[in-house]
C-alpha cells in the first residue's frame, strides 16, 4: 500500500505554467518527504487495477485546492501594535509605532510573531518575506510553525539600535548576526536569511555599500523599503539627488538578488532598472491605501516584466494578514484607478500571491502545485453561500474567498498545519493571552505620566 496522501474530487488551482484548473482533481503528496507525488485529474476511476495500486483518498468534494499563498513583505512581530495608530500619515504613524515599539521586550516580539504565524497560516499563508529583529529564537518560533520565512534582520543604521527594550544590537551587529544567522540556515528548506536595510531615509549610503559587499561575499539576497512614498522620494532626491531606487543603485544593492517593499512612485528609468536587475517589487495595497502613500504602476511593473509579489506590510498598517484581501484589494485599486476593468487581470494577482511571489521571495521551488514540488496545500471550504455557485475556482480566490471565513485545511512540505481550521503547530489561546497582556502593558507605560 502507498504511504501517499490522496486529496480527491475538489476543484484544483494548480498555478503551473499553464494555469490550469481542473473541475475535479486530485493532490497527492509523500508525507515522509513532504513533495507533491501527483497533480491532476483523479486516478484511478473506472480502472479497478490502477486504483489498487493507489493509497486511500481523503474525499475533498466541494473544496477549492490551491498552492500555499506567499506575503511577500510584512513585519510580523509587529501584531501587539494592530489598531494602535489609525488615520495618520506615514511619517507621524512612524513616529507613534516607535514610541511602542522601543518598549517592547525580546518574549513582546516572539509571542507578536507567534500570533502573525499563527494569523497567516488560518488564513492560507504558508510562505512569507520579513523584515524585523530576527534573532534564532524568533526562527526557532517559525520553524515550529511550520512555515517557510526569508527572514531579514532589520537594521536601521550603523548607531540605531531597532528595539532597545529586546536587545542592545546596533546596525553593525545585526549585520554580523545575519552573517552568522545565514551560515547556520544555509541550505535549509524553511529558513532563509537575507540583509535587511531598512530605507535610504535611516541608512547611510556608506551603509548600503556595506550592505551590497556583504550580500556579494555571502550571496544573500537584500530586503529594502524603497519609493514606499512621494515625501520620500523628495527627501531622497533634497539629500542625495537621486530617487529612491536610482540612489539604492548607485550603492550597489542592485548588484545582487534584491527584494523591494512598495514602490509606488518609481521613474521610467527606475522600472527599467528593476526589471533588468535579479530583483522583485512587493505590492502592498491595502497598506499603501491605508497610509495614503500611493498607488504603485502594477500596469507598468507587468509590461516591463518586474517580478512582482503581494505583501500585507505590518498589521500596523492594514489591520490583518489575510493575503486574500490584498489579491482583491489590489485587483480593485488599478480598475478604479485607471477606470479600465482589464488594466489588470485577476490572474495576474493570483500569481503575485503564489507562483511569482515565490520566486520574489527566493522560494521559487513553492506555490505551484505539481509533481516534484513541495506539498504547500490550503484546502478551502467552497460549500458555503460566497462560493454558490461556483463557475470558476480562479475568480472565487480573488473576489470572494476570505481566508478567515473559509481556510479549512493547510499544509507545509506534507505537514497538516491548520486542520479543520486551527493551527497544529502552535497553541493560539496561550500565543494570544500573551499578546494582549504585552498590549495592556505597554498602553499603561505610555499612559504614565514621564518621571
Ligand atoms: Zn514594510
Amino acid at each position: 500500500m502507498s504511504s501517499e496522501i490522496r486529496l480527491t474530487g475538489g476543484a484544483i488551482v494548480m498555478q503551473d505554467a499553464a494555469r490550469r484548473v481542473i473541475e475535479r482533481g486530485e493532490v497527492a503528496f509523500d508525507p515522509a518527504t513532504g513533495r507533491i507525488t501527483y497533480a491532476g485529474e483523479v486516478r484511478g476511476d473506472g480502472d479497478a487495477a490502477g486504483s489498487g495500486r493507489l493509497g486511500a483518498a481523503t474525499d475533498v468534494t466541494g473544496c477549492v485546492v490551491m498552492p500555499g499563498l506567499v506575503n511577500a513583505h510584512t513585519h510580523s512581530g509587529m501584531t501587539p501594535l494592530r489598531g494602535y495608530a489609525e488615520d495618520m500619515n506615514l511619517q507621524d504613524w512612524l513616529a507613534k509605532v516607535r514610541a511602542f515599539e522601543v518598549r517592547l521586550g525580546a518574549e513582546d516580539l516572539r509571542a507578536g510573531l507567534e500570533l502573525a504565524l499563527i494569523e497567516m497560516l488560518k488564513t492560507g499563508t504558508t510562505t512569507f518575506a520579513d523584515m524585523f529583529l530576527w534573532d534564532r529564537r524568533m526562527l526557532e518560533s517559525v520553524v515550529t510553525s511550520g512555515m517557510r520565512v526569508l527572514a531579514a534582520p532589520a537594521v536601521f543604521g550603523y548607531d540605531a539600535v531597532g528595539y532597545p527594550a529586546a536587545s542592545p544590537s546596533d546596525g553593525r551587529a545585526v549585520l554580523d548576526l545575519t552573517e552568522r544567522l545565514a551560515a547556520e540556515f544555509a541550505g535549509d528548506g524553511q529558513i532563509r536569511l537575507a540583509f535587511g536595510p531598512h530605507a535610504p531615509y535611516t541608512c547611510t549610503p556608506e551603509m548600503l555599500a556595506d550592505v551590497a559587499a556583504r550580500a556579494g561575499r555571502l550571496g544573500l539576497p537584500i530586503q529594502i523599503h524603497l519609493s514606499e512614498s512621494a515625501p520620500e522620494v523628495d527627501s531622497c532626491l533634497r539629500d542625495y539627488g537621486r530617487t529612491p531606487v536610482a540612489h539604492a543603485a548607485a550603492c550597489g544593492i542592485f548588484d545582487h538578488p534584491v527584494l523591494v517593499a512598495h514602490c509606488t512612485h518609481p521613474t521610467d528609468a527606475e522600472i527599467e532598472l528593476l526589471a533588468g536587475a535579479d530583483a522583485a517589487v512587493a505590492h502592498n495595497p491595502v497598506s499603501n491605501l491605508k497610509l495614503g502613500a500611493g498607488i504603485a504602476p502594477v500596469r507598468r511593473f507587468l509590461d516591463a516584466g518586474v517580478r512582482l509579489g503581494l505583501g500585507t506590510d505590518s498589521v500596523a498598517s492594514n489591520n490583518n494578514l489575510d493575503l486574500f484581501e490584498e489579491i482583491k484589494t489590489g485587483i480593485l485599486m488599478q480598475r478604479g484607478v485607471h477606470r479600465s476593468p482589464d488594466i489588470v487581470r485577476s490572474g495576474d494577482f493570483l500569481d503575485m500571491a503564489t507562483c511569482g511571489g515565490a520566486a520574489a521571495v527566493r522560494f521559487p521551488e513553492v506555490g505551484v502545485l505539481e509533481a516534484g514540488r513541495p506539498a504547500d496545500i490550503v484546502i478551502l471550504d467552497a460549500t458555503g453561500t460566497r462560493a454558490t455557485p461556483l463557475y470558476d475556482a480562479a475568480s472565487y480566490l480573488a473576489f470572494a474567498a476570505s481566508g478567515s471565513a473559509d481556510v479549512r485545511d493547510v499544509y507545509v512540505a506534507g505537514r497538516h498545519v491548520v486542520a479543520g481550521g486551527r493551527v497544529t503547530s502552535l497553541d493560539e489561546a496561550a500565543v494570544r493571552e500573551r499578546v494582549a497582556h504585552t498590549a495592556a502593558r505597554v498602553r499603561r507605560e505610555l499612559a504614565a505620566p514621564a518621571t
